[in-house]
């Protein structure tokens, strides 16, 4: 945590109402209390899920005002012109995730970038951390694992990613927020398929119960592997200006997939 203010003055936290994030700004905006000029703003994405991200909205917002706490929010109706319910409704190839994911981290990263922050934290924690890990091993994706970060190097347009909790055992979070009086949002999206998480999630616990220690073995590891960080990352894409391997973003490229979707299912029924 120490090394997190050393990097940055002000510090854009990712907020989704749920355990983490939650403890994560508690967290930080306290910490942050005791170093003068450091600052911390909340930012959340509102993907339109009726329900679910309106509830934790309100939760947020209260929170942020009581705790005199900036907050900003970007919405995809705003992005793309359409929302996660909308999106979800109609017949699509692939996962509501696949595009969820996308949206949400370009639309974090372009809130912190005009929030002015230096660095963007979000609350993943050991378990969940160890779960990437050991999914982006199991499937070779290389690619995914160098992009895990903890960030080093400074990519143009790409506000470097960090993660306070990374060391935090997952029900250590929860005791954390329940010991605190830490307000947070329960459910679970009701989207969500990402069933190989699942699998994960059950396999880390298993490892761990058998073999205590073997979350943090895996973040050891993560930190030792030669992974190469290629630069690839740094052109910017030909339609919205943001940070791409080249060409159009993938961003630009899943949310003009979506609208033509979305148009298509207007005009055929
Ligand atoms: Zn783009």
């Amino acid at each position: 945590m120490q090394r997190i203010f050393d990097r940055g003055k002000r510090i854009a936290v990712a907020v989704s109402g749920g355990k983490d994030s939650m403890a994560a700004l508690n967290l930080m905006s306290r910490l942050a209390k005791h170093r003068r000029g450091t600052e911390i703003v909340a930012v959340t994405v509102d993907e339109g899920i009726t329900g679910y991200r309106d509830e934790s909205m309100k939760l947020i917002r209260d929170y942020c005002s009581e705790h005199d706490v900036e907050w900003l929010t970007k919405s995809y109706s705003g992005y793309a012109g359409f929302t996660m319910d909308s999106l979800a409704s109609i017949p699509r190839k692939r996962t509501t995730c696949a595009y969820c994911g996308v949206f949400r981290r370009t639309l974090l990263n372009e809130l912190a970038m005009e929030a002015g922050s230096d660095l963007l934290a979000t609350g993943l924690n050991l378990d969940d951390t160890a779960q990437s890990i050991l999914m982006n091993l199991s499937r070779g994706d290389t690619d995914r694992l160098a992009m895990m970060g903890p960030h080093q190097a400074k990519v143009k347009g790409l506000v470097p990613r960090v993660q306070p909790l990374r060391q935090l055992p997952e029900n250590e979070v929860m005791l954390y927020d329940m010991i605190e009086g830490i307000p947070f949002h329960r459910s679970n999206c009701p989207y969500s398929e990402e069933a190989s998480r699942n699998l994960f999630r059950e396999i880390v616990l298993r490892i761990e119960d058998e073999m205590p220690g073997s979350r943090y073995a895996l973040l050891r590891t993560l930190s030792r592997l030669p992974v190469e960080r290629n630069g690839a990352a740094a052109a910017s894409c030909s339609r919205c200006g943001g940070v791409t391997s080249g060409g159009e973003c993938r961003a630009c490229t899943l949310k003009s997939e979506a609208q033509q979707l979305l148009a298509d299912g207007l005009f055929s029924s």
